[in-house]
């Protein structure tokens, strides 16, 4: 590792953590992800294919309970553990990083409801299980609501004209659900259930949602075709349909009296997380830019001495470290203040997607055309930063709602 960590919270036991993780992420998750890039969406979701594979080995180390605390079975990472854990994978596949992410989303969110019944029924389970077949997906984005869907806080999520379309309706003890859920959902095609954001009062707008956990594998529910998209290539996608799919009365964990409370909390948890794993693709790129200028000549000495290519790392190197200081400080109050406020998440997710992004740009740059080449790793790490700008929300969305509450809030 070329990139030294000066943290100064950062104990022994952080660093033996951050050793081991970079070394199964480097030796396991990058091939494995470089092989899935490789291959049609049809093929990375076959059964046995190396995406379950993959999954199956961080099952196996325990690595989907990281977001979960000791209590219910988890791994109990402090925050910063959880920055080290995430960059790290990210470091290695943003891909991956986001489906062990997500993979947990059920339990975690049955995990914060505090009831013991959803624990002992969704998180238990999942946190027991050492093989994949128990896996999560975050379902929130629709064909025709994207951003929509994300605005919480701002005038427009009140709008009755701007109405999510999957709606759930109460008959007896359970919920009837219809609609459809974009090809954007992580893992949708993998999942056997889902943290379905839906909508309860139209009359509200956006706000009068709910957020429930509902069971994919029940009739009610078909699912698209994987999609095919520019980077993360090895995170699989796709459409949930849902056709008079029923949710028992106990798994609609929030109403709409505290929908855009907890959709505010999702984001900020989201976007903390993603602040981290991108923290990693921006340094990945880094090093790996670094590593080349060490190894190449040009204009009769190595690219490293002329002036000009040192001027472009120390770039670089800034906006890594901008990544990593604020997207640490955001996860850190994230996880340990008790009410979310997702402005610092956003920052952190903005700062760390444009340093991935404008990083791995630098890098393809510094590599001249061996950086178009799928020989070098860094023409997918610059795919996969691309895909980090819309990710999580379009960043350019993420900075109006921050903007929003900034301004709220003065007022
Ligand atoms: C790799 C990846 C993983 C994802 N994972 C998930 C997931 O697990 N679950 C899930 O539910 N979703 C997921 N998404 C979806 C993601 O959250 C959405 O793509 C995102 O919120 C944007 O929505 P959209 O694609 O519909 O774009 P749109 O909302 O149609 O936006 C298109 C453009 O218009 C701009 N725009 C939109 N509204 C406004 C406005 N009011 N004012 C000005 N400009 C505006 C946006 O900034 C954007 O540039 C994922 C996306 C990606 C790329």
């Amino acid at each position: 590792m070329l990139y030294k960590d000066i943290d100064q919270n950062i104990t022994n036991d952080h660093k033996a953590l951050k050793q081991s993780i970079h070394d199964f992420a480097m030796e396991v998750l990058r091939p494995a992800s470089i092989e899935l890039d490789q291959l049609t969406p049809e093929q990375v979701v076959e059964k046995n294919s190396i995406f379950y594979k993959t999954m199956q080995k961080m099952y196996e180390l325990g690595y989907h309970t990281a977001m979960l605390p000791e209590e219910v079975g988890g791994i109990g990472f402090d925050p910063l553990s959880q920055h080290i854990f995430f960059e790290e994978l990210g470091y290695a596949s943003a891909g991956f990083a986001v489906a062990i992410a997500v993979a947990a989303f059920g339990p975690l969110f049955a995990a914060m409801s505090g009831q013991p019944e959803l624990i002992g029924k969704i998180t238990l389970p999942f946190t027991q299980c050492k093989d994949v077949s128990n896996f999560s997906c975050w379902a929130i984005t629709e064909p025709n609501y994207g951003s929509d869907n994300l605005a919480v806080g701002t005038d427009h999520f009140q709008n009755p004209d701007i109405v999510q379309q999957v709606r759930a309706v109460k008959k007896g003890n359970e919920w009837i659900i219809n609609g459809q859920k974009s090809a954007w959902i992580s893992c949708g095609p993998v999942a056997d259930n889902a943290v379905l954001f839906v909508n309860i009062d139209p009359s509200m707008g956006m706000s009068g949602g709910g957020i429930c956990l509902v069971d994919l594998k029940q009739p009610g529910v078909t699912k698209g075709m994987p999609l095919d998209k520019i980077g993360q290539r090895e995170l699989p996608q796709g459409e949930l349909y849902f056709d008079d799919a029923v949710c028992p009365e106990d798994m609609m964990i929030v109403g709409p009296e505290a929908y855009s409370i907890m959709t505010s909390a999702t984001l900020a948890h989201a976007n903390a997380l993603m602040g981290a794993i991108f923290t990693g693709v921006a340094r990945s790129a880094y090093d790996l830019a670094l590593q080349h200028s060490l190894e190449r000549t040009q204009g009769g000495k190595l690219l490293s001495q002329h002036s000009l290519v040192q001027h472009k790392l120390f770039g670089m190197f800034r906006k890594v470290q901008a990544a990593r200081s604020l997207s640490r400080t955001a996860i850190t109050f994230h996880l340990t203040t008790e009410v979310p406020d997702k402005k610092f998440s956003i920052a952190a997710k903005l700062t760390s997607t444009y340093a991935a992004f404008e990083v791995a740009n630098d890098a393809v740059q510094l590599f001249g055309g061996y950086g178009l080449s799928k020989e070098y790793p860094i023409e997918k790490i610059f795919r996969d930063a691309r895909a980090g700008l819309i990710e999580d929300g379009s960043n350019d969305i993420l900075a109006i709602v921050g903007g929003n509450q900034i301004v709220k809030e003065a007022e």
